[in-house]
C-alpha cells in the first residue's frame, strides 16, 4: 500500500502572550503555547489513522494543519507526495486540496442554516464549476438519507441526520482524505455507533482514507487500522488497535484504558487516572507525563524519551520495553 499522508517533524507554536502593555505593567515574559511538538506519522492509502488524547493534546491543531487550514512552525505534511504549505505551483494546489475534506464535531456549526440541503453539499462542486445534476439527491441515498431531503433546511435534521449530510457535503467533491474531527462526540451514544458504520461503509465503497481525530480511545478502537496516543503535543505511543488494547506500553495510555468504560475480559490493574494536565506554556522537563506518571524514576524529570519502535508499534517512555 501507497502512503497518502505523510507527517515529519511537525511543530505549532502559538504567541499566547498578553498585550504588550499588561506585560510590561505586571512584568510578565512572552508567552509561547506549544501546540504540537515533533510529530511524525504516515496513514497508509485506504486506512483509517487515528489520533488520540485529551483536550489540549494537540490533535485538532494536527488535523487543520494536515488539510492546509494552519501553517506548521516546523515540519512538513505531504499529501501524496506534495507539502501544502510550501507547493508554490497553484494549479497543483488546487488538485491536492480538492482530495482533501474536513468533518468537524458540531454538525449545525458547519451547517449554513440559510442554504437547503442540495445547495449545501453541492456547493464544493459548483464552486469549482462542476456537474451537480442529482448529485445532491445521490449522495443523501449514499449516507442513509433519502433524495427528496435535498430541498430541506439544515433544522428539519437530527443531530445524527446533519452529520450524515456534512459526510454527503464532504464526499461530493470525491476527496481522497477526510479528516475528522470528533465527528461523533456531539452525538447520542446510539446515534455514534450508526455513523462510524456509515463512515466506514463509506470508506470501502469510495477508496477513503480518514485521519479521525478523537478524545476517546474506545470509539476508535473498532475503526481504525492505526492508533497514535497524544500527550501535550507529542506522540507517546502508536500500534494497531489490537496491539494497542490488548498490550498498552505508554502509562499514559494505560491512563487512558483505564478510565475508559470496562469491557468484556478488561481485568487490567492499573492506577485511575490522576493529575491534571500541565501548562502546556511551561510544560514538564523531561518526559512531560512525568508528574502523572505512576511508575516515573529520576531519569523522567530530567531527560525526554524519544518515540522509539518496540515490536510492531512506537513508544515514547525510558521503561517501556518489548
Ligand atoms: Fe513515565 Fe518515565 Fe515513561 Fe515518562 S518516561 S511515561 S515518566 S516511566
Ligand atoms: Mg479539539
Amino acid at each position: 500500500m501507497s502512503i497518502l499522508v505523510s507527517v515529519k517533524g511537525l511543530s505549532r507554536r502559538f504567541d499566547v502572550s498578553k498585550p504588550w502593555l499588561n506585560r510590561v505593567l505586571e512584568r510578565l515574559p512572552k508567552a509561547i503555547l506549544t501546540a504540537v511538538s515533533d510529530v511524525s506519522f504516515d496513514v497508509e492509502e485506504r486506512t483509517v489513522y487515528a489520533l488520540v488524547g485529551e483536550s489540549g493534546s494537540g490533535k485538532s491543531t494536527i488535523g487543520k494543519m494536515v488539510v492546509g487550514l494552519l501553517q506548521p512552525s516546523e515540519g512538513s505534511v505531504k499529501i501524496g507526495g506534495t507539502d501544502l504549505a510550501r507547493e508554490t505551483d497553484p494549479a497543483k494546489l488546487d488538485l491536492v486540496r480538492a482530495d482533501i475534506q474536513m468533518i468537524f464535531q458540531d454538525p449545525f456549526a458547519s451547517l449554513n442554516p440559510r442554504w437547503r440541503v442540495r445547495d449545501i453539499i453541492n456547493e464544493p462542486v459548483s464552486a469549482r464549476g462542476g456537474d451537480v445534476k442529482g448529485l445532491a439527491e445521490r449522495l443523501l441515498e449514499q449516507v442513509g438519507l433519502a433524495a427528496e431531503d435535498a430541498g430541506k433546511f439544515p433544522h428539519e435534521f437530527s443531530g445524527g441526520q446533519r452529520q450524515r449530510i456534512c459526510i454527503a457535503r464532504a464526499l461530493a467533491s470525491e476527496p481522497k482524505l477526510i479528516v475528522c474531527d470528533e465527528p461523533t462526540s456531539a452525538l447520542d451514544v446510539s446515534v455514534q455507533a450508526q455513523v462510524l458504520n456509515l463512515m466506514s461503509d463509506l470508506k470501502d465503497e469510495f477508496g477513503l482514507t480518514y485521519l479521525f481525530i478523537s478524545h476517546d480511545l474506545t470509539v476508535v478502537q473498532h475503526v481504525a487500522d492505526r492508533i497514535g496516543v497524544l500527550y501535550l503535543g507529542r506522540l507517546v505511543e502508536e500500534a494497531d488497535p489490537d496491539t494497542l488494547f490488548e498490550n498498552p506500553r505508554h502509562p499514559y495510555t494505560q491512563m487512558l484504558l483505564a478510565a475508559a468504560p470496562k469491557m468484556d475480559g478488561f481485568g487490567r490493574e492499573v492506577e485511575p487516572p490522576k493529575g491534571e494536565i500541565p501548562d502546556p506554556i511551561n510544560p514538564p522537563t523531561g518526559c512531560a507525563f512525568h508528574p502523572r506518571c505512576p511508575i516515573a524514576v529520576a531519569r523522567c524529570s530530567a531527560e525526554r524519551p524519544e518515540l522509539r519502535p518496540l515490536g510492531g508499534a512506537r513508544v515514547a517512555c525510558h521503561l517501556a520495553e518489548a
